[in-house]
Parts: structure tokens; sequence; C-alpha cells
């Protein structure tokens, strides 16, 4: 607290991001990043964009990475948004489209940036319990609200939700804002960018930081129709209209064109997760069936800060929320075969 500080910054609760400590040898399964890297040809647009003019400001509305996304979306470049990851997105989104009269909804377990964001923007919100599997009901948000927000697949949970459902999400709140928060969807989920032209009030959120591996590069986008867009074109036009670096344009154009690339990595993760679930369940852990790039478990009977703490000394870094009802769970992020075998031997010498 000081009295050089604005009234809000000490109402502020800001989100504690995943630890990236520089412990040597480390199996980093913490903070959900692509264990495999980016495209060769992400890298190649890196060099070739660096040695160009840096000198020159970027282009400010990243009409190439624009296209390039809405290609391979099947939507028009206008209805696309960018930004340095989807963190920041979301921020224009909380701060331009879901402030009303009435509350936002999102789930009690969920992504932690949301109820930040919320106060951040003095947006009132009504937390939604999800069931006792951790499952979104949909017709748990049928309340009055001004607007909801809902991680598909959910995190730190990686439970997916079926395209119907978001559809009938959709369907039944005509008048509010609905934003889907695609984070992690393509590891097996369904995504809702194919219902953007048939409603209005979608507006779906993904980023380059999971299946493209370049979280480093902090690139994000929205997909939605038009009105949806403008305001967040407006929102960003008024705090920094540069959304992205030139090297960050490059790097996504060229990730996007390499599609066998992204079929691989993903597909590599994907069958990873399938055998880390198993490894898991076959030493008593319960495993949430999971859609995204890591797996929420337990071990019963263990407590989840000690299993948490005792695999950092064996330098495996997995995350845990001290938090009700999760407390005892551990969100492990996908690694490479060889990580998942050490986190395995870790668990093995814990227990
Ligand atoms: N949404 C969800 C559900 C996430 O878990 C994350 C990653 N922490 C993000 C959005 C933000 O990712 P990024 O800013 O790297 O695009």
């Amino acid at each position: 607290m000081s009295k050089y500080w604005s009234p809000i910054v000490s109402l502020l609760e800001p989100y504690v991001a995943g630890e990236q400590p520089a412990i040597p040898n480390l199996v980093k399964l913490n903070t959900n990043e692509n264990p495999y890297g980016p495209s060769p040809k992400a890298l190649e647009a890196i060099r070739h964009a660096a040695t160009a003019d840096l000198r020159r400001y970027p282009d400010p509305t990243a009409r190439r990475l624009r296209e390039s996304i809405a290609r391979h979306n099947g939507v028009a470049a206008d209805e696309v948004f960018v930004g340095n990851g989807s963190d920041e997105v979301l921020a224009f989104v909380f701060a331009s489209l879901l402030k009303h009269d009435a509350p936002l909804l999102f789930p009690d377990i969920t992504y932690s940036f949301y109820p930040t964001y919320a106060k951040l923007y003095d947006i009132e919100t009504r937390i939604i319990p999800v069931r006792e599997k951790f499952d979104v009901v949909i017709e748990d948000y049928d309340v009055p609200c001004g607007a909801i927000i809902l991680p598909n697949p959910n995190a730190p949970t990686g439970i997916g939700l079926p395209l119907p459902e978001i559809e009938r999400l959709l369907a039944a709140h005509p008048d509010q804002v609905v934003v889907i928060d695609e984070a992690y969807i393509d590891f097996g989920g369904e995504s809702a960018v194919s219902l953007v032209p048939h409603f209005e009030n979608l507006l779906v959120v993904q980023t380059f930081s999971k299946s493209w591996a370049l979280a480093g590069l902090r690139i994000g986008f929205a997909i939605g129709q038009r009105p949806l867009i403008e305001a967040l074109e407006r929102m960003k036009d008024s705090f920094n209209s540069y959304p992205l670096d030139t090297l960050a344009q490059a790097a996504a154009c060229a990730a996007i064109d390499d599609e066998a690339w992204f079929e691989e990595s993903r597909g590599k993760v994907m069958a990873n997760r399938a055998t880390l679930t198993r490894q898991l369940q076959e030493r008593g852990f319960e495993v949430l069936s999971s859609q995204a790039n890591f797996v929420f478990a337990r071990l019963p009977g263990r407590r989840g800060a000690e299993l948490a703490a005792g695999l950092r000394e064996r330098a495996v870094l997995v995350r845990h929320f001290a938090k009700p009802r999760i407390a005892d769970f551990l969100r492990i992020s996908i690694g490479t075969e060889e990580e998942c075998r050490r986190l395995i031997e870790a668990i093995d010498g814990l227990l």
C-alpha cells in the first residue's frame, strides 16, 4: 500500500503465473507448454524477420497473420482479433464486452485469471459450481446474467464440453456474449469456431502458446462476428495499437502454414497423455479424463502439496493449487516420452 497508488491497485488480487525456475536438468511440467518446440519454419521466419527492418514499427493491423488465422479457421480476416497471448486478448474481452447490469458467470474451478480480470474491470460475477465429477453442466448457467465465460476444455481439470452443449448455451443466451476460451482445444476438443457464423453472441479465444509451441512469443487471438471484434479493436487502439511485434507476427504466420508439423506435434502430445494416464492409474491415481495437454490427478490418501514438494525435490515441477476441492490434485503438463518417464520414476521414488 502506498499513497501514490490509485485506489483500485490495493483492491487487485493479481494472478500468480506458473514458475519458470532455473533448476538444472529440470523436468518442467507446470505451465502446459508444448514439449516439442515450435515448427522449424517458424524459427526460420523469425531469423528472416530479424534481419529485415526492425527499425520500423510492426503492422498495427497484423493483416497477414489475421489472414492466415482466418484461412486456417474458415472465417474472414476481419472476424479475427490478435493480441499478446490470449491473456491480453482476454483482458480486452473483459474490458470491452463483459461488464453489464447483470453478473458475469463462470465456473468455480476454472482459469484463475477470470476473477482477477473481473476485479480489475469492476465486473460483478456469479460463480457457478462445477458438479461432483468436476463437470460443467450447461443448464446450471440458466440464470439471469450479463455474459458468460467458459474454457473448453476447462482448466485445470482438462474436461471438455461437446459442441452441442456449447450450441445449447449460445441459443439459451442470445442477448449475452458467450466467450469460449479454447487455449487447449487442439488436443482432442471440438472447437466452437464452426458456430461463429450462426451465433452473433459467440467469441472464441485461442492461443499459439500450446499446440503451436510459441508461448515465448505471446500470441493469442479471438474469432467472432464483426460487432464483437470491433469492440476489441476499439479497446486495443485505446491502449497500444501495436498488438504484436514483428517477430511474433512472422513466426505465427509460418507456424500456422506448417500443418504437417502441427498434426505431428499434437498427435505426440495426445499419445503421451494416454500413456501417462495409464501409468498414473496403475499407481493408484485418480486421473480426470483430459482433452488438454495436461492431466489433473490425485492419489487418494496423499496430500497434493506434499506430492508436489516431493517431486520438486526430484527436479520434477508440476502445478499445485492450494484451493478447496482441488488441493489434493496435481496438474501435470504432458512432456516428451523421456520427461514422462522421469516423472513416473520420481513418483515411484516417492511412493
Ligand atoms: N486460457 C487458459 C484457460 C489458460 O490456461 C491459459 C494459459 N495459462 C491462457 C488462456 C493464456 O495463455 P496465453 O496467454 O499464453 O495465450
